[in-house]
């Protein structure tokens, strides 16, 4: 087994406690994980702090060129992120690979990115102008389903507007987590980046923390509250990526066999486990019957297998407690709707559930209503569009949200009244680093991706001179 340690004020560091990581495809041990300590954790903040005043000093083209380096260390060993993601999150190699790529993609483009003085008014009278400066330190927490293209969301970032880092993979996949830091080990100064592990303790600490300025949270909801309350005390600065129960509509007007393909994908990818992932489906009662068919033959037909396994397509869900979680769902979908794909738990050692099509389920169900985040999709008939869209907005959460039909006009015209950061029309989840992305009502706070992104990561200091 390879050893893993973590990444303190430069220094690759293993712990007095370490705990197994385990494949969710066979529940085996891959390894052994160091776990930090309180004191582990304070060293890296006051690591990151002591760092902070050299590296906010830098050019941005210095730091642009780090992550540049970055981006070409991590494409140096593709091959091996790729499989060792496989087998700590699940996923098939295939997914993994990709994710891999739009993690190394997505810094190249962050890295691109400008931070430039503006005047906003140059007079007689006055010249006023913006800059923005770093924060400080900047907390890095990451949820389990996407363990490397989400650091791509936010350490990048951070460190090209001059912050300084401490992150924190969740407990359960944090092997790839801290292969990135023997890369940025080679890359950055002591105490820039750091990284450490922990067996879900410390999060509540690191958010705490005093010397923290900013938090970049990725993860369920009910952990962003959590967040967010930690950083009431100091003030700090939060962005939320958190849950959701993305909702499609699918009109009357849809080709049911066009429109299937897309459907699936954003339900099953990563076996459902995807914060975007297409999560409750309102059909047009006309189209209702052949789009279960559809969606029927394609759930059928899944490969479900190991991801390291050539020709898997869905991998296992990532943990035990999910796993749990979604066995229940299962039995809400017995109760409150008909099965008819999917269902079964395959008799084998792993953590695996056949993608899942439940019909004649409504709102109300449990299924329906909260964020199952697994590979089942409850399929609920409607027949006037404009109640499909009050129901599809009646969710505390917005994530994403789709609309499937062969016209452009009435798509669009619901698209705009759909409560959620991002919607899309005739597909469901893509993401580019290039668009801003965020969560309405209870998904979520502040965006990732693009200038918008970036700004986050700054604070505005307005330097206004009398003439
Ligand atoms: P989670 O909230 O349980 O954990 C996320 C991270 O927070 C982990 O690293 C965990 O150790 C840490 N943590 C736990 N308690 C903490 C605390 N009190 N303070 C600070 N950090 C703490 O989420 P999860 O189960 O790992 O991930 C699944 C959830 O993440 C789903 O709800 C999914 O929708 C959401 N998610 C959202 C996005 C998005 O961009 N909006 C992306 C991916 C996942």
């Amino acid at each position: 087994m390879s050893e893993y340690r973590m990444l303190i004020n430069g220094r690759l560091v293993s712990a007095e406690i370490h705990t197994d990581v385990i494949n969710p495809a066979n529940e085996k041990a891959i390894a052994s994980c160091p776990r930090a300590s309180v004191e582990q954790l304070n060293e890296a903040v006051a690591a990151a702090k002591a760092a902070g005043p050299a590296w906010a000093a830098t050019t941005i083209e210095h730091r642009r060129s780090a992550l540049l380096k970055l981006a070409d260390a991590l494409h140096a060993k593709r091959e091996e992120f790729s499989r060792l993601l496989t087998q700590e999150q699940g996923k098939p190699l295939a997914e993994a690979t990709a994710e891999v790529d739009y993690t190394e993609d997505f810094i190249r483009h962050f890295a691109g990115l400008d931070l430039p003085m503006k005047v906003i008014e140059e007079n007689d009278v006055r010249r006023v102008e913006l800059h923005r400066k770093p924060l400080g330190v900047v907390a890095v927490i990451i949820p389990w389903n996407f363990p490397v293209f989400i650091i791509a969301f936010k350490l990048p970032m951070a460190l090209l507007a001059g912050n300084t880092v401490v992150m924190k993979p969740a407990p359960t996949t944090p092997l790839t987590a801290l292969k990135f830091g023997e890369l940025c080990a080679e890359i950055f100064p002591p105490g820039v980046v750091n990284i450490i592990a922990d067996d879900n303790d410390l999060g509540s600490l690191l958010t705490k923390h005093s010397d923290i300025a900013k938090i970049s949270f990725t993860g369920s909801t009910a952990t962003g509250k959590k967040v967010m309350a930690s950083a009431a005390e100091s003030i700090k600065r939060v962005t939320l990526e958190l849950g959701g129960n993305d909702a499609g509509i699918v009109l009357d007007d849809a080709d049911p066999k066009a429109a299937a393909p897309g459907i699936f994908a954003g339900a099953f990818t990563n076996a459902g486990q995807v914060c975007i992932a297409l999560k409750r489906l309102y059909v047009h009662e006309s189209v209702y019957d052949a789009v279960c068919d559809e969606l029927m033959k394609l759930a059928n037909e899944a490969v479900v297998d190991d991801g390291l396994k050539q020709g898997a397509q869905v991998g296992p869900l990532q943990n035990r407690m999910q796993y749990e979680k979604v066995k229940g769902f299962l039995d809400d979908a017995r109760k409150d709707g008909r099965i008819v794909a999917g269902g079964e738990i395959p008799d084998r050692p792993g953590f695996f559930v056949r993608p899942t099509i439940v019909r004649d389920i409504e709102d109300g169900s449990r299924l329906v209503d909260d964020e199952q985040f697994g590979p089942i999709l409850p399929l609920i008939k409607y027949r006037d569009a404009e109640d499909a869209l009050a129901r599809a907005n009646a969710s505390p959460y917005g994530l994403g949200a789709s609309v499937w039909s062969s016209d452009m006009d009435r798509a669009y015209d619901l698209a705009v009244r759909l409560e959620a950061g991002t919607v899309w029309i005739n597909k469901h989840f893509e993401v580019g680093p290039n668009i801003p992305f965020g969560g309405a009502k209870m998904s979520g706070l502040g965006v990732e991706f693009a200038e918008e992104g970036l700004a986050e990561f700054t604070q505005v200091r307005v330097v206004n001179i009398a003439i």
